[in-house]
């Protein structure tokens, strides 16, 4: 791949700084606030997209990249509350 420094997470993942292109980027998470109950779920299945502050409730830091798709699709499943959605993803050819 490239030999830019990037950030290596607990599960090997690595987030390239710069890869910020629209080609690199295939869709948006979206909160819905009043339904999010806090629990960081989301910010625990997909780290390098989620964090938490303070009070527990997800900070989206970023676009999710086109690699990580399919673990976005699986915290928005996965959300208790149905808080969370990918907006723009990626049409099927
Ligand atoms: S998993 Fe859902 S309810 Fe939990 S913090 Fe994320 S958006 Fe909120």
């Amino acid at each position: 791949m490239s030999d830019m420094p990037g950030r290596t997470d607990v599960t090997g993942r690595t987030d390239v700084p710069g890869a910020v292109g629209a080609a690199a980027h295939a869709a948006r998470l979206r909160v819905d606030w009043p339904a999010c109950r806090a629990r960081g779920l989301c910010a625990e299945l997909l780290p390098e997209v989620v964090s938490v502050d303070e009070w527990g409730y997800p900070v989206v830091e970023r676009p999710v990249p086109r690699r990580l798709l399919a673990l976005a699709a699986e915290a928005v499943d996965a959300c208790p509350h149905r808080a969370l959605r990918l907006l723009d993803p990626p049409r099927p050819h």
